[in-house]
């Protein structure tokens, strides 16, 4: 934990200066907005007389976006939509074509910005459409802890079917506990079979609503436009069963969606409120950037004065560019804010250096011994036969207290996007007969995701089931 010198003077009453001067004598100098640890001010703060009552680390975070909104207070908000799909079936040409659907009238400026998230204003509601297609993102956010999405729109190709990175889409979508919503996309090509799609899924376990299922589906055509606004009802419809909810009228939270340093406007940052209302003036904090909000424009290119829950915003006034991911929260003043920035600095840095793995067999077995109830696993394998066989018996292992959860299966190499999702979900990464690309091997290593290799299911599955009775040889 780190205090600024001026918070820490506001909370003993005494005067800054005062706490220099007393720094100083120790060898020290520093200034009135300079952090220091906690050690030193509960040294500063004995020596001036005072009594010091340590807090724990997290109330230096935590209770900056609790849920402590009253049921009362929470008012209906636009879903929040991620498109997702196998690559070519017309991720970026569906969010290019509902976005030209939004025909606001009266609205000033009117051309849309990329700013990373945009709105539809429709008869029956409004939608937000995160602008990145795709899943990495998706995990990318997931990874950092979060929550970006309320619904994936999988788009499936009605002329090529469920292809690879559909399934990788369906099981991001799962691994974030996050509905589906089909759109079988392409349905003016000749060639289109939608009824084959559809089967397809089933092998997946997505079952449309016209199989007699529950996942809700539309057949589209993004690039004639056709049954767009169906596709938005249909948001809005599942909308409405998820029951989405925030507090406006609190102090903003949410998370960035983007940020870039404009060589104009210097840095800033698209973020998306998820509670609360931002507005002009206000001071907050995203990862280990803050500011106090200058201007804020909307994905429209307009200022605005205030942005409430589900809204994209670009927020001006920055003192440097956050990552896209992190969580942004308005706080009470200045001090509050270099206190926050500091503290998730350093929290950074020791997660950089430490090297124990974050999802490792190990981490695993002693988040089962805390009571973890399952253990998600994701499995590449050489081949199909070999892949199912491996899943099929992982899937046999556990017991009622804990269970093995395979949330990701496929053939070939292990990649980046695994990587992403296996951070994302926590899950350790067993290769058969497969190895993991350079670049997923970095991704591992960045993220402290284990992956382990074997050539015999039979030492695969042992494996599996020594880590969650607790014991386990020691990697080769
Ligand atoms: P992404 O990789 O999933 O983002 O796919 P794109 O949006 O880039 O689309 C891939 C290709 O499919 C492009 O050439 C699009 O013009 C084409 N395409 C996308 N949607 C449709 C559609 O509804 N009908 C037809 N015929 N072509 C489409």
């Amino acid at each position: 934990e780190a205090i600024t010198i001026q918070e820490l003077a506001n909370r003993m009453a005494e005067r800054a200066v005062d706490i220099i001067k007393f720094l100083m004598k120790q060898g020290e100098m520093h200034t009135i907005n300079d952090v220091i640890d906690a050690d030193t001010a509960q040294l500063v703060a004995e020596e001036m007389g005072h009594k010091v009552k340590r807090v724990s680390e997290s109330d230096v975070v935590e209770g900056l976006s609790g849920d402590t909104d009253a049921p009362e207070q929470l008012k209906a908000r636009p879903p929040v939509v991620t498109i997702m799909g196998h690559v070519d079936h017309g991720k970026t040409s569906l969010l290019d074509a509902l976005r030209k659907t939004n025909v606001v009238s009266g609205e000033a400026g009117g051309i849309t910005q990329h700013i990373g998230a945009y709105q539809v204003e429709t008869p029956n509601g409004i939608v937000t459409f995160i602008d990145t297609p795709g899943h990495e993102a998706f995990t990318s956010m997931r990874a950092r802890g979060a929550k970006a999405t309320d619904i994936v729109v999988l788009v499936v190709a009605a002329d090529d079917g469920v292809m690879p990175q559909t399934v990788e889409a369906i099981n991001h979508a799962r691994a974030a506990d996050v509905p589906i919503i089909v759109a079988i996309n392409k349905i003016d090509k000749p060639a289109a079979n939608p009824v084959r799609v559809r089967n397809e899924l089933l092998k997946y376990e997505i079952v449309v609503e016209s199989m007699g299922g529950d996942t809700l589906e539309v057949e589209v055509s993004a690039l004639k436009g056709t049954n767009l606004d169906k596709l938005l009802d249909v948001i809005l419809l599942q909308s409405e069963v998820l029951d989405l909810k925030a507090n406006p009228d609190r102090e903003a939270g949410g998370m960035v969606v983007e940020a870039q340093l404009d060589k104009g406007r210097g840095p800033v940052a698209t973020v998306l409120v998820q509670r609360g209302t931002l507005k002009l003036g206000d001071i907050f904090v995203a990862g280990s950037a803050w500011g106090r909000v200058r201007a804020l424009v909307n994905d429209k290119g307009v200022q605005v004065k205030e942005a409430s829950p589900s809204t994209p915003v670009e927020v001006l006034g920055l003192n440097s560019a956050p990552e896209a991911g992190d969580q942004f929260d308005v706080v009470p003043n200045e001090a509050r804010a270099r206190e926050v920035t500091e503290y998730r600095e350093r929290k950074r840095r020791e997660t950089r250096g430490a090297a124990s793995a974050r999802s490792s067999l190990e981490q695993m077995m002693s988040a089962i011994k805390e009571g973890a109830t399952e253990f998600p696993i994701l499995v590449k394998a050489d081949v199909q036969g070999s892949a199912e066989a491996i899943v099929q018996a992982l899937e046999k292992i556990g017991n009622a207290e804990i269970k093995a959860r395979v949330i990701h299966y496929a053939v070939g190499g292990i990649n980046e996007s695994d990587i992403g999702l296996a951070e994302a979900s926590k899950a350790v990464v067993l290769g058969f007969n497969v190895r993991a690309s350079s670049q997923a091997r970095d991704a591992a290593e960045r993220a402290g995701i284990e992956i382990r290799y074997y050539n015999i299911i039979y030492d695969l599955v042992d494996d599996i089931k020594q880590a969650m009775a607790g014991k386990l040889a020691p990697e080769l």
